[in-house]
């Protein structure tokens, strides 16, 4: 018994992984990506803490999210949360100190988060986001920029079969009104359309005692919208035809002058979370099957929420980890990570020289392992070459006596003899 408990113990938790040096480099290789798509559009990175108050995720949400996250109590009887998520904190970070700087403010960020949810690939108790906030304007440009800006992270990663879905939940709840669904009502179908639960969805709506020409004319809307058909559709409700033609504008900067073709008009894009009150929209990569979602964002309101002064806000998270896994099932190939130089001393009294010549090279900026275990020359170059070390200087006594080291150039395996006062030149 004590022995099978043990074993448990030393096993990883469910929904988490570790992960091994190739998938490090990879996962460094496209934070440093998505970070250089962000700066070129002049966000700054910030980070929030690991928890959080647990009422910064059940203001919005109500106290069901608890479900779904990993909550608990600290020594200090303090109710805390894992994150599930970075907007709420980021927005809470704003709203204690930020307000004041100049607008817009563009803020991205990396993060570890949480969820208690059921395990499989592509899901996971402990995931990163890769996410970002823009504070201070709602203009259609702002917007668009923004899902431009999350589509071309991805296209930047080398990703091709990708799609994007615009949607908007003020268009949305004016087609719910022009039905007569209540806002009660609302919540039990919202999570059908979130789910694409087309049946469920149709069945419920009968139940609700709409008719089927309603039923059927909703159902073509959200999954064939366009904006003309939109217009048409509400031209009674005058309110949110302002509402429509910003959407198009967004749209149309997104196709026009952001070039992006492959772009669909969704209605049916609801997004999980609560927050959201104007355009919305979603990129998945298909080839990821039933978890294939890499990012969602949008408009939204949440500041006034945390007592912050209003301002236009708007946002996306992107799935860091299923962006992986989508660059691997479209075969991308991952830069190779490699190390400058790798010395060898021959022998035990050439230790001394290759500890001196390996720190004064890393401290001239070069990267520089060297042999540790001792090995003849044999062994160490095939170590060198599955460290991917670009050259190999051998040092042994003779060069030591005349001041000299032997570089060998492993992808030319070409092997010159070189002053040790002139090495950091010759490498250069
Ligand atoms: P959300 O905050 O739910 O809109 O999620 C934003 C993105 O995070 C999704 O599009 C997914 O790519 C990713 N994501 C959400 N939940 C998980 C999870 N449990 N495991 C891995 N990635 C997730």
């Amino acid at each position: 018994m004590i022995y099978l408990f043990q074993r448990f113990v030393y096993q990883i938790p469910r929904g988490t992984r570790d992960f091994t040096i190739i998938e490090m480099q990879n996962r460094r290789y496209v934070e440093e990506k998505i970070r250089s798509t962000f700066e070129s559009y002049g966000y700054k990175e910030v980070q929030t803490p690991t928890f959080e108050n647990l009422e910064l995720f059940t203001a919005k949400s109500g106290e069901g999210i608890i479900d779904e996250i990993y909550s608990f109590k600290d020594k200090g009887g303090r109710d805390l949360a894992l994150r599930p998520e970075l907007t709420a904190p980021v927005i809470r970070f704003y709203v204690e100190k930020l307000q004041m700087e100049p607008k817009p403010l563009k803020l991205y960020y990396f993060g570890n988060c949480y969820r208690y949810d059921r395990p499989q690939k592509g899901r996971y108790r402990e995931f990163t986001q890769a996410g970002c906030e823009i504070i201070g304007t709602d203009t259609p440009e702002s917007t668009a920029e923004l899902i431009s800006m999350a589509y071309n992270i991805l296209k930047n990663l080398g990703l091709k079969k990708i799609r994007l879905k615009v949607g908007n939940l003020i268009i949305l709840k004016e087609i719910f009104k022009k039905i007569k669904l209540t806002e009660e009502k609302q919540k039990y179908i919202i999570p059908l359309i979130d789910k694409n639960l087309y049946e469920e969805l149709m069945n419920a709506m009968s139940e609700f005692r709409i008719n089927q020409k309603d039923i059927s004319e909703f159902i073509d809307i959200l999954e064939n919208s366009d904006i003309e058909k939109l217009r048409n559709y509400l031209k009674d409700n005058k309110n949110v035809l302002d509402e429509i033609e910003k959407f198009e504008k967004i749209k149309n900067l997104l196709e026009n002058s952001y070039k992006i073709s492959d772009l669909s008009v969704k209605m049916s894009i609801v997004r999980g979370l609560d927050y959201y009150t104007g355009t919305v929209f979603e990129i998945e990569a298909p080839c990821l099957g039933a978890e294939s979602q890499l990012c969602g964002g949008g408009v939204y309101e949440l500041i006034e929420l945390f007592d912050g002064r209003p301002s236009g806000q708007a946002g996306f998270a992107l799935g860091f980890d299923r962006t992986i896994i989508a660059m691997g099932e479209e075969k991308i190939v991952f830069p190779k990570k490699t190390i400058d130089l790798y010395i060898i001393p021959i022998d035990e009294k050439t230790i001394l020289k290759a500890v001196e010549i390996a720190e004064n090279l890393r401290k001239n900026g070069l990267n520089v392992d060297m042999d540790l275990l001792r090995r003849n020359i044999g062994k160490a170059l095939k170590y060198a070459s599955s460290i991917n070390a670009k050259k190999v200087i051998i040092i042994g006594p003779d060069e030591i006596e005349k001041n000299v080291v032997s570089i060998k150039d492993m992808k030319t395996g070409k092997q010159e003899t070189v002053k040790i006062d002139d090495l950091i030149n010759f490498l250069k």
